[in-house]
């Protein structure tokens, strides 16, 4: 599985592309604001001979599905997430009420929940969904045991972790997903998160001042 990496929009946010060898791929967490950002995207797709065959959100917080909308449209894909956070994109909820942020971009529902250990299969890859609330209730990290490889959202970053300040969220939680589900993990994982640099779950358990 190979791994192209977009720093997009103003928080800035790492969406990943993961493709697999036979060129399917799937998105996780579109978070392209701008017109040339999608523009960027659809041009490395088509360029590279890519079939988009999936599209995953980590968890619902706006700086991560700004290009649902976008992605889910033009390749015709449902959104593919945890339903613990679909109170964040209800009316009156927490995103509609940063129409300032959001803008003209389209707040879509999710279209298909995602369960802890689930498997989401792409070409002859795989990625088990872990729920690891705490973030949000409905935060999830996928985990490619053949490449040794976890997308972990706003969980775990780089000697840090995720916010628990925002809508339900929650400390405890978030302490439980990294230490009892992510530490689980081996220690050569490599980590990348929604924001910053990539780690391994190894450096982590040594480094990160948070745990
Ligand atoms: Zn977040």
């Amino acid at each position: 599985m190979k791994i192209k990496i977009f720093e997009v929009n103003m928080y800035p946010v790492n969406t990943y592309l993961l493709i697999d060898e036979n060129k399917e791929a799937v998105i996780v967490d579109p978070g392209f604001y701008t017109e040339a950002e999608q523009q960027n995207v659809e041009r490395y797709i088509k360029a590279s001979g890519i079939k988009l065959v999936g599209l995953i959100n980590t968890h619902q917080h706006l700086d991560h599905i700004f290009g649902n909308d976008f992605i889910k449209s033009k390749y015709n894909l449902p959104i593919q997430a945890h339903l613990g956070d679909s109170f964040l994109l209800e009316e009156g909820g927490y995103l509609r009420a940063r129409k300032d942020i959001i803008g003209s971009h389209r707040i879509c529902p999710i279209d298909k929940g995602l369960e802890d250990g689930e498997l989401i299969r792409f070409g002859g890859s795989e990625l088990r969904v872990i729920h690891t609330p705490g973030h949000s209730p409905g935060s999830i990290s996928l985990y490619s045991k053949a490449d040794s490889c976890l997308i972990s959202g706003d969980c775990l970053f780089q000697e840090s972790i995720g916010r628990h300040d925002l809508p339900r969220g929650n400390m405890r939680d978030l302490m439980f997903s990294i230490r009892q589900k992510l530490f689980a993990l081996p220690d050569d994982t490599h980590v990348l998160s929604g924001h910053g640099e990539p780690t391994t779950i190894g450096h982590e358990k040594k480094y990160n001042p948070f745990m």
